[in-house]
């Protein structure tokens, strides 16, 4: 049989492609998200459509610091396994509405593990970041490095999240998984984020601002890779574990606009505008120990993600 498993931001990105991939599996999901307006809640709406006649699947709006409807939702249902997504996303924002990011991904993170403490899940995973690292200068970025210097709020609640899954771990013997995702794209990826915007402002035609001189490098993860880790991960359970996701490879910003501008196949105009503060000047992972220890190997190289990725976009309506 099938495990129960609670995804908290399942209408969004990342959520949204591990649930199908859950109730592809014979897994039950439920989904707790409050489809909040970061960016219009009718792409989440759309990300959760095709699971709504599925009987293995609960959708419940609700926010994750509500402390009666988190603690009464896991004590009710049993969940098996727990992976924790919902967040205020985003280096930038983050920077406008501190305490907001704060609140939602600390204490939010703490009512689950409270709930979770209470009730007891076999695994609970907590979706971290490649921001975290900072500026790192020694690349690819290992689980062994110092992570003491975040340079925006966002990668701070993120590091934050990760020592309070080791609190629970440590405390009350919750195993916990923390998963540092490096830049997610593909299918469905949020709006406001680089290939997704740009994308979009290639194929009006327009500017693409591009902070920095373009040689910023990013590490950019195919959505289908990031979901086999998540899940190997959930079937191993570890008693405490961080993990990087990555796609192991890193691309210079220049190179990406250029090869999203040849998938549409136009000619790209920019605008080159000052760093953008708490950006990072690198992103690459070690995927080493995610290897070892749950198989992963990412599949998907940055062209051919890319590729796919837009012929999504050519198929949404307008
Ligand atoms: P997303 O914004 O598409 O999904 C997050 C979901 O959480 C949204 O549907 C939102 O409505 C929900 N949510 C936010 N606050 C909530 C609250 N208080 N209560 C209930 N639901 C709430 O983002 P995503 O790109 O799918 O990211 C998912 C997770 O992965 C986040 O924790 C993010 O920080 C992390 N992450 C993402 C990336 C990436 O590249 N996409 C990289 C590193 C880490």
């Amino acid at each position: 049989m099938g495990k129960h498993i609670l995804v908290t931001g399942g209408a969004g990105f990342i959520g949204s492609h591990l649930t199908r991939r859950l109730l592809g599996r014979g897994d039950q999901v439920t989904v707790l998200d409050d489809f909040n307006d970061f960016y219009d809640p009718a792409r989440k709406r759309a990300n959760i459509e095709p699971f709504l006649d599925n009987s293995a699947y609960k959708l419940v709006e609700g926010d994750i610091r509500d402390e009666t409807l988190v603690d009464e939702l896991f004590r009710d249902s049993g969940f098996d396994g727990v992976v924790h997504l919902a967040a205020r996303a985003g280096v930038r924002p983050s920077l406008q509405e501190p305490i907001l990011y704060e609140d939602t991904n600390c204490i939010g993170t703490l009512r689950l593990l409270e709930a979770a403490r209470a009730h007891g899940p076999e695994i609970f995973i907590f979706g971290s970041s490649s921001s975290v690292y900072g500026i790192n200068k020694k690349v690819p970025f290992s689980e062994a490095d110092e992570v003491n210097q975040p340079i925006s709020p966002y990668a701070t609640t993120k590091r934050a999240g990760e020592l309070l899954c080791y609190n629970y771990s440590h405390l009350y013997g919750l195993r916990t998984a923390c998963l540092r995702f490096f830049t997610v794209y593909g299918p469905a990826q949020r709006p406001e984020m680089a290939i997704h915007k740009f994308t979009d402002i290639l194929a009006r035609g327009e500017t693409i601002p591009l902070f920095g001189d373009g040689g910023s490098r990013r590490d950019y993860t195919y959505i289908d890779d990031i979901i086999d880790g998540v899940v190997a991960t959930l079937d191993l359970a570890p008693d405490f574990e961080i993990l990087n996701l990555g796609g192991a490879e890193t691309t210079a910003l220049s190179d990406l606009v250029q090869w999203l501008a040849d998938e549409l196949g136009v000619e790209p105009k920019i605008e080159v505008l000052p760093d953008q503060p708490g950006d990072v000047p690198i992103t690459y992972a070690d995927v080493t120990k995610a290897k070892a220890l749950v198989g992963y190997s990412p599949k998907v190289p940055i062209r051919e993600g890319l590729k796919r990725f837009v012929e999504w976009y050519r198929d949404q309506p307008a």
